[in-house]
């Protein structure tokens, strides 16, 4: 069944579709060369294109014998070279065979590698071969893997380990990434307290800020940490005018009733706001503008809310910032190991294990419980106005796609 557009409610897909223009409006061009070691999680600001051959040589893939073919009659042969891996081999002399170990060159000549199970070794040191033997066999041809030229990597990918290993089999060993995007953190509310303190009469602990934080680093981003905001007008000018330089401004909370919408207000005034309400649960109130042409993007304060609209719209966001096309995550289609009664006027994520190779869902779903989220694997997605009994398919989002 396909989603109903409800009057008022934006649908996740333009809204990311409209920060994803905003974002390629503003891309970050800056570049900086990276140390291999520190360009984990960093976007490439130029292709890999390789410089070699992968593998650079013909290679051996057993510990065995080298020989050619047509040199085995049936007659034993003598072994005239022995090659390691790591070493130049002489070419192959004519009616004999090398010993050659794994990753050892391949002799010039020599166009089967036979692996020692199959080779006896007589007294007098000859080797006779026990089996059929078939050119090429056990020999890594010359650029198997790449050809000298060709691009490995484009422009805009986004470095993981293997990424960088595969970096590091081409021998290069520095790389033109996108330089960090700079978000400014701010966690409003006046009941915000941080840990480590006692807790007064209304307050509560700022978790956001930890959260955030962590996230932000992950997807590459320099934070600047702008502290915990009062409901205040004043203040909230202040503070939003006192990030110099920064890329983004993303605070949690004050942004769903009208009141104590301070951001809303000192956007309002100095920049512009859009203020969405996304047809998602949870997260519904999302806040997107610029304060003196910074742009500012407010998420809902409970914490469940924050890691939807986090993962979801702001992650993408700040990707397509950094010129990575492919933002969103990952997200593959499991039974639903749960009943779901009440058809919802939002799409909903609901945190998530899979047992079984089914879903299952934490007990409680509310958006300000955050170990919902600590003991869930990913997010369920349950359409806009659907109902499911156990076993019909729901999208898993792991949560491992968007945290990282
Ligand atoms: P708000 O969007 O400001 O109305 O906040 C919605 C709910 O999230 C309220 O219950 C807040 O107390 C809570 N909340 C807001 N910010 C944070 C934060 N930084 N850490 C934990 N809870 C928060
Ligand atoms: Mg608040």
């Amino acid at each position: 069944m396909s989603e109903a557009k409800r009057p008022g409610l934006l649908p996740v897909e333009q809204a990311l579709e409209r920060l994803l223009a905003l974002a390629e409006a503003a891309p970050i061009t800056e570049v900086e060369r990276v140390a291999l070691a520190d360009a984990h999680g960093r976007v490439l600001a130029e292709p890999l294109v390789a410089s070699l051959d992968l593998p650079p040589w013909p290679n051996s893939a057993m510990d065995g014998y080298a020989l050619r073919i047509a040199d085995w009659a049936g007659e034993p042969l003598a072994v005239t070279q022995r090659i390691f891996a790591g070493q130049a081999p002489q070419p192959l002399e004519p009616g004999t065979c090398a010993r050659i170990f794994t990753g050892a060159p391949v002799p010039a000549g020599a166009d089967v590698v036979e692996m020692q199970e199959n080779a006896e070794v007589l007294d007098d040191g000859r080797v006779r071969f026990t089996e059929p033997l078939k050119v090429g066999q056990n020999i890594r041809p010359q650029g198997q893997e790449t050809r000298v030229g060709e691009t490995v990597l484009v422009t805009g990918t986004r470095l993981n380990s293997i990424k960088l290993g595969l970096c590091a089999t081409l021998g290069v060993a520095q790389l033109q990434v996108v330089r960090r995007p700079r978000v400014a953190v701010l966690s409003t509310g006046d009941e915000l307290i941080e840990p480590g303190q006692p807790l007064g009469p209304g307050q509560i602990y700022n978790s956001n800020r930890t959260l955030l934080i962590q996230w932000l680093k992950q997807v590459g981003c320099e934070v600047i940490d702008g502290g915990i905001l009062p409901d205040n007008l004043e203040m909230t000018r202040e503070r939003l005018g006192a990030f110099n330089g920064v890329d983004l401004i993303l605070s949690t909370g004050g942004v769903s009733v009208g009141e104590a919408d301070f951001l809303g207000h000192a956007l309002r005034e100095e920049g512009e706001l859009a203020l969405w309400k996304l047809a998602i649960k949870p997260g519904k109130p999302l806040t997107f503008g610029h304060f003196r042409g910074v742009p500012v993007i407010g998420l809902p304060g409970n914490p469940a809310s924050t890691l939807v609209t986090f993962a979801l719209l702001t992650r993408p966001y700040l990707l397509r910032r950094m010129g990575v096309q492919e933002v969103m995550p990952l997200r593959f289609s499991v039974p639903a190991g749960f009943v779901w009664r009440t058809a919802g006027e939002r799409r909903e994520y609901l945190r998530a294990r899979i047992e079984d190779g089914r879903a299952v869902l934490y007990s409680n779903q509310s958006s300000g419980v955050l170990r919902s989220a600590a003991w869930a694997e990913g997010l369920v997605e349950v359409p806009q106005g659907r109902t499911l009994s156990e076993g019909e398919s729901v999208n898993f989002i792991p949560l491992s796609e968007v945290l990282n």
